[in-house]
């Protein structure tokens, strides 16, 4: 197995992750299997505890594992379905050694970082890629070189070079280079010092991806070259692009591939790009645009729902449109109650989301799309509260609501007609115990979302506590929404609303499986209301 390491410096956010699956991509394209280590060196065992506004949006896997968003990226970018292990926390790691220590499999001797977690942290790695079969292997390292919390993990990536071939592992440092003054000069200090810093750790970089707003001059890639002790071609400009999907391009551009492929003594085609470029092409010229109201908590952070924009851009590509994306906040919309602001939508999206702030608001969207005939699309929370508001405005229960209202205010209600699934009664630790991952998912022949999929039996991930309460099923099909899917027992998983152009929701979260030109069915049909809509 041949190992690509990427590391950070100087600040966060510089795109670490989109320049790692980037380069995964050009090894996915020149035939090889790939494979990808995220690793997050929080005490957190996993993402799932976490508020997006800590790290944005919450990845789920098939195995259920609660993820970094960037697994999302690698699962997107290299068309694989990777699961839990492929995440690894500073939180997992040490709970590994320390359970090891108390089960005594240390006995007579003093637990260290160093070996006893760098060990934990190597074993980790090299499971993922024995279980994976993988020719190669994406590693990136979160947060920024130096930063305390990092150390055993660059120390296990450290002791990882000198157990294996140099032709076996190679390391790609990410610094940022500014730029300075009316002269607009790029300056390449901080990417000096940054280096440094790693040098200083024990790792020399092979390469450095240099974060900049316009290309790399010709200067600054010597300098940087000279000082940091790379070859010229292995300095990377990775400037600013329109769209992130077209770094894996100006990568290629600057011979990327070729210089890890002689690094890593691979003998291995050049890479097809084709069928990426032409995504890419699509993405940023379609001419027909379509314009998509996403209506969430946390809008002011768009990695809150960043798998929802993924999945809806593959859908547009795949029907030759592009996305306009309008936010609004579920609380602005709540207290204001003027769905003025949903006027020009084509579409109308609410995605999952757990407690009571914002929910009305998001009714609000769920009965204006309703009501105007917009194409609707509800996603897990997007699919319980579609179906309070029919039970509130059609069938008539004014006080529906769902358990978890009731659990957070103590107000009674008649009509639960969403709750607690039975199973989780009695949980009462919060991490990795709602119901989740891929679950099979039986579709009702003739609905509109079978004729979606294609299929009576589908896989999707799902990530909830709640569920349609199986009592009122009846009287809320009686009054014209039709539950199209189910586990196999009683346990909902699709509505629609007959006559309505395009109204679905699911209680699972297909925007996990989309892929570049793999849209997910729900999303592509979607659009493609959404566009029919705009003529
Ligand atoms: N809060 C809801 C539940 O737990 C929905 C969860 C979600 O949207 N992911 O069932």
């Amino acid at each position: 197995m041949k190992y690509i390491v990427v590391t950070g410096g100087v600040l966060s956010g510089l795109g670490k992750g989109i320049l790692a699956s980037s380069i995964g991509l050009l090894l996915k394209s020149c035939g090889l299997t790939v494979t990808a280590v995220k690793i997050d060196p929080y005490l957190n065992c996993d993402a799932g505890t976490m508020n997006p506004y800590q790290h944005g949006e919450v990845y789920v896997m098939d195995d259920g594992g609660e993820v970094d968003l960037d697994l999302g990226n690698y699962e997107r970018f290299l068309d694989i379905s990777m699961g839990r292990d492929n995440n690894i926390t500073t939180g997992k790691a040490y709970l590994n050694v320390i359970q090891k220590e108390r089960k005594g499999d240390y006995l007579g001797h003093t637990v260290q970082i160093i070996p006893h977690v760098t060990n934990e942290i190597r074993e980790m790695i090299f499971n993922v890629g024995k279980e994976s079969g993988a020719d190669a292997m994406i590693i990136e390292l979160g947060g920024t070189v130096g930063d305390i919390e990092s150390m055993p993990f660059v120390e296990a990536l450290r002791q990882m070079r000198s157990e294996l071939k140099r032709e076996d592992i190679i390391f790609v440092h990410t610094t940022l280079v500014p730029v300075m003054g009316v002269v607009g000069e790029q300056k390449t200090k901080p990417t000096q010092h940054s280096v440094k810093t790693l040098m200083s750790l024990g790792i020399h970089p092979d390469m450095v991806g240099a974060r900049c707003t316009d290309p790399l001059a010709t200067e600054t890639r010597r300098k940087i070259s000279l000082f940091c002790d790379v070859p010229d071609e292995a300095v990377l400009s990775v400037h600013d692009v329109e769209n992130i999907h077209e770094v894996p391009l100006l990568l290629e551009d600057q011979g990327v591939t070729d210089y890890v492929k002689r690094f890593l003594h691979l003998d291995i085609p050049e890479p097809d790009l084709e069928k990426w470029a032409e995504y890419v092409d699509i993405l940023k010229n379609a001419e027909q645009t379509v314009r998509i109201a996403l209506i969430g908590k946390y809008t002011h952070l768009k990695d809150s729902y960043i798998s929802h924009m993924k999945a809806l851009n593959h859908a547009g590509v795949e029907n030759g449109v592009k996305l306009d994306f309008h936010w609004v906040e579920a609380g602005d919309l709540e207290k204001s109650g003027d769905t003025s602001v949903l006027d020009g939508c084509d579409g109308i999206l609410v995605p999952g989301g757990f407690g009571y702030r914002g929910a009305e608001g998001k009714m609000l969207a769920i009965q204006y799309s309703r009501e105007n005939n917009i194409p609707y699309l509800g996603l897990c929370f997007g699919m319980q509260l579609a179906v309070i508001e029919f039970a509130r405005n059609v069938v008539g229960w004014e006080d529906a609501t769902s358990g978890e209202f009731v659990e957070e205010f103590g107000i009674e209600s008649e009509h639960r007609v969403i709750d607690l699934m039975p199973e989780q009664n009695g949980i009462d630790e919060m991490g990795a115990t709602m119901r989740l991952g891929a679950q099979n998912v039986y579709l009702k022949e003739g609905t509109m979302v079978h004729g979606l999929y294609g299929s009576t039996e589908i896989s999707e991930r799902h990530r909830h506590r709640y569920e349609v309460t199986p009592e009122y099923i009846p009287a809320i099909e009686g009054a014209g929404m039709l539950f199209s899917g189910n586990d196999g027992g009683i346990r909902m998983e699709c509505v629609e609303i007959p006559g309505h152009p395009f109204f679905l929701a699911t209680q699972f979260h297909p925007e996990f499986k989309s892929r570049p030109w793999g849209a997910s069915p729900p999303f592509k049909g979607f659009v493609r209301a959404a566009k029919e809509r705009t003529g």
